[in-house]
């Protein structure tokens, strides 16, 4: 009997359904071709959870991801719910699938396709060979840190509060999944952090030192943050895996993922200590372009990429999709946000069509 995995479909809002038709349609030709089978169950998030059953994140779709080997996301979000309360925005479902799966680590590739170096805003000498992996902190410091709040004092002077807060235990997690990681690639591990000014940091950077003295494989160095947001866009090549707390992750990692000028190609990963990780794309519904057969579908099919390799341990499928995504690449092919001229403009349909024949030649 070949291995059977439970896949959950978070679809989602804008062009999330056709985008997600696709890494279905590949993920499916890549089972037969590697000899394991998958199994799909689809559940409601965001917008669309929010016109069917009036919440963003509804029990019974937690649930369905509780009970299987990896979700599946593609974005939320759009015009439609925009101006409704908090409680009730489809990004409040995205936070609740998050903390509801332990999600912790979030781990954002950032590769320059020799086929796209032009599509970077930056010189194709800075950007050409570019291939980090930002592994951000997902569930704690200053987004999550109390107190947090908007506070009066007695003449009624506001004070907005946040607090940059990490357990030790919480650095400890992050630090092995950024350390395991780098082992994977190239054994070059960035911690980054601003240990010149925060004791935060302080207690990030020793915890982080202390962690790497048992992989004696991966070559740990330390940078500021704000010199890494110049070292990405000076000399980007240097950065093989980059660890980094909530904050400044959110910010390194959408750098990055800027120097290869395309998101339609970004897929990311989050992953808790156990249970399913989320796969997902780094862009979101694309509201502009949905419903007309002009997205990219491949920063989603490179998310089942991930999902093979980081949640299932099926690196050779995610390989051939990989390889998949460069042939259709070489073909000349293009949807409208990675078109250059004298290439071939396609929809999302054609793009997953020409993925699956890639995959079967
Ligand atoms: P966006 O990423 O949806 O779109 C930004 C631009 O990139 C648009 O012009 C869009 O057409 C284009 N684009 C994005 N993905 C593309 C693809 N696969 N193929 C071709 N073009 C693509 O960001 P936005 O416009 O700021 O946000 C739109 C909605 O998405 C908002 O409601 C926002 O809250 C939500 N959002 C969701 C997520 C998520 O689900 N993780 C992330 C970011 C934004």
């Amino acid at each position: 009997m070949p291995k059977n995995y439970r896949i959950t479909l978070l679809p989602g809002d804008g062009i999330g359904p056709e985008i997600i038709t696709v890494a279905v349609e590949v993920l499916e030709k890549v089972a037969a071709l590697e000899g394991f089978s998958l199994t799909f169950h689809q559940g409601l998030i965001g917008g669309a959870a929010i016109n069917a059953v009036g919440e963003p994140l509804p029990a019974a779709t937690l649930d369905l991801c509780r009970q299987s080997d990896g979700v599946l996301l593609a974005a939320i979000g759009g015009y439609e719910w925009d101006n409704l309360p908090r409680p009730l925005r489809p990004e409040t479902g995205l936070l609740g699938l998050r903390s509801g799966l332990g999600l912790f680590a979030n781990l954002r590739p950032a590769r320059v396709l020799p086929q796209l170096v032009a599509a970077s805003s930056l010189r194709p000498e800075v950007v050409t060979g570019v291939d980090i992996m930002v592994v951000r902190e997902l569930t704690g410091g200053v987004y999550f840190g109390q107190p947090k709040g908007v506070f009066a004092d007695e003449a009624g002077h506001r004070r907005g509060v946040n607090t940059m807060a990490y357990t030790e235990a919480e650095i400890d997690r992050i630090a092995r999944v950024a350390l395991e990681t780098a082992q994977k690639r190239n054994g070059r591990l960035c911690s980054v952090d601003k240990a010149n000014v925060l004791e935060v940091s302080q207690l990030w950077r020793e915890r982080v030192t202390e962690l790497a003295k048992a992989y004696p494989g991966v070559e740990l160095t330390h940078m500021y943050v704000d010199n890494a947001a110049m070292q990405l866009v000076r000399y980007p090549r240097q950065f093989d895996t980059i660890v980094t707390g909530n904050l400044f992750g959110d910010i390194l990692s959408d750098i990055a993922a800027m120097l290869t000028g395309s998101i339609g190609m970004l897929p990311s990963a989050s992953l808790g200590a156990t249970g399913p990780g989320v796969f997902e794309p780094v862009h979101g519904s694309a509201p502009d372009i949905a419903g007309q057969d002009k997205a990219n579908p491949i920063a989603q099919v490179l998310s089942a990429a991930l999902l093979l390799r980081y949640g299932l341990g099926h690196p050779r499928g995610a390989e051939r999709i990989e390889g998949a995504v460069q042939k259709v690449l070489d073909q000349g092919l293009r949807t409208g946000d990675i078109m250059a001229p004298g290439l071939t403009l396609v929809g999302c349909r054609r793009m997953g069509e020409a993925l699956l024949a890639a995959l079967e030649a």
